[in-house]
């Protein structure tokens, strides 16, 4: 895997990787605390105010959702750009706990079977 550079993690911030970039990203942040502080140091430099929930969320970082979000997630609930980063938290990165979580939550909700 090549290296994660200054400049990925200042186009990761604002939302301009591709993909399979951006899961590339993500992933290093969750594995390495070097990166992470690095990432701080650039949203430092980057602070352009963005309040989104996904800009939130790209900084705050390598959190996962909460149970209430990813069950707001199964009946779609939720502003759309939330939905949008479960979905690719789940789907792009694949995290395993959040889709235990997930399947947890899809039969517990499962209608008729009480
Ligand atoms: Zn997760």
């Amino acid at each position: 895997m090549s290296a994660i550079t200054r400049q990925m993690l200042r186009d990761y911030l604002n939302d301009a990787l591709p993909d399979a970039e951006l899961a590339a990203v993500e992933k290093a942040l969750r594995e390495s605390a070097d990166l992470r502080a690095l990432y701080r140091e650039v949203i430092e430099q980057e602070d352009r105010g963005e309040h989104t929930v996904g800009a939130i969320w790209r900084r705050e970082r390598v959190s996962c959702p909460t149970r209430d979000q990813l069950g707001g997630f199964l009946l779609g609930a939720g502003d759309p750009e939330s939905l949008e980063y479960i979905e690719f938290h789940l789907k792009t990165i694949g995290c395993p706990s959040c889709q235990a979580n997930l399947d947890d939550l899809r039969k517990a909700n499962k209608p008729g079977k009480k």
